[in-house]
């Protein structure tokens, strides 16, 4: 039997592309996502992979997700955490809960996926989580403290996850991607994407699949000896 691999936010954007080059790599796949119905339907009509809808920081509500999924499909053996949202504004300008959002979704999401799946990757020997940062979680951004703080707790995470799984046959690692043309990016104002193109070494934006090979990479066997890293896909903007 393949094994299965669940995506959060795994049915539009970089997250598609993920649940996309999983399949074809022969798991079977899982894509969660968060209530955008349309792009939910759609991306289970074209590729035929069930879609399961709960909010991955919500913590009983993932145990309850990833239970359901593992009754109707099987042991989950890959979690890519890849769900997340932006909030941004400066400092003075950010809301309490633009943090705590941002926050408990992308980084909460993290921890309660980890939860539902950890112990059933160590009873079983064997087990992958690849988590969804940024170049941004890396390096700081103008306008982004609650995402910066998020993405960067996302790299620390994997760091000590990939310690206490290492003994169990369980890999952890972290994929930082660059700017990629998907919806989140397309919400940047053109003016401030031509200044960050214009900083990326390649001269574009990155494509959500070569964001996807990379945890395909990170997902299969031949990356048994790989762990507790992040993989930086950016054009060459670490760099700078
Ligand atoms: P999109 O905004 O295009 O898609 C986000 C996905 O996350 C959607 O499927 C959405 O579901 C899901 N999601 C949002 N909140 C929740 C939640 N609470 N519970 C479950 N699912 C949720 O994002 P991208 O594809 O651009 O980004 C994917 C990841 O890559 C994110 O973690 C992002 O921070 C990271 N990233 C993106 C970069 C980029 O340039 N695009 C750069 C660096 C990192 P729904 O469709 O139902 O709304």
């Amino acid at each position: 039997m393949s094994r299965v691999a669940i995506v959060t936010g795994g049915t539009r954007g970089i997250g598609r592309a993920i649940s996309e080059a999983l399949k074809n790599d022969g798991f079977t796949v899982v894509a969660n996502y968060a209530g955008n119905e349309e792009k939910a339907r759609a991306f289970t009509d074209e590729t035929g992979i069930p879609a399961y809808k709960w909010d991955v920081g919500e913590h009983e509500e993932t145990l309850a997700g990833c239970a359901r999924v593992e009754a109707e499909v099987g042991p989950i053996d890959v979690v890519v955490n890849n769900a997340g949202i932006t909030r941004d504004g400066t400092l003075l300008k950010m809301s309490f809960d633009d943090w705590r959002d941002v926050m408990r979704i992308n980084l909460g999401g993290c921890f309660n996926m980890a939860k539902a799946t950890f112990p059933g990757m160590k009873d079983r020997g064997w087990g992958r989580v690849i988590n969804i940062g940024s170049i941004n979680g890396q390096a700081g951004q103008y306008g982004q403290v609650n995402y910066a703080a998020a993405k960067s707790g996302i790299h620390g995470f994997t760091k000590a996850l990939a310690q206490e799984g290492a003994r169990f046959g369980i890999t952890v690692n972290a994929i930082a991607p660059g700017y990629i043309d998907t919806d989140m990016v397309a919400a940047v104002p053109a003016n401030v994407l031509e200044k960050i193109v214009a900083k990326i070494p390649v001269g574009r934006l990155g494509k959500a699949q070569e964001i996807a090979r990379g945890v395909a990479f990170l997902s299969s066997d031949d990356a048994a000896f790989v762990t507790g890293s992040t993989l930086s896909i950016n054009g060459g903007q670490h760099m700078y």
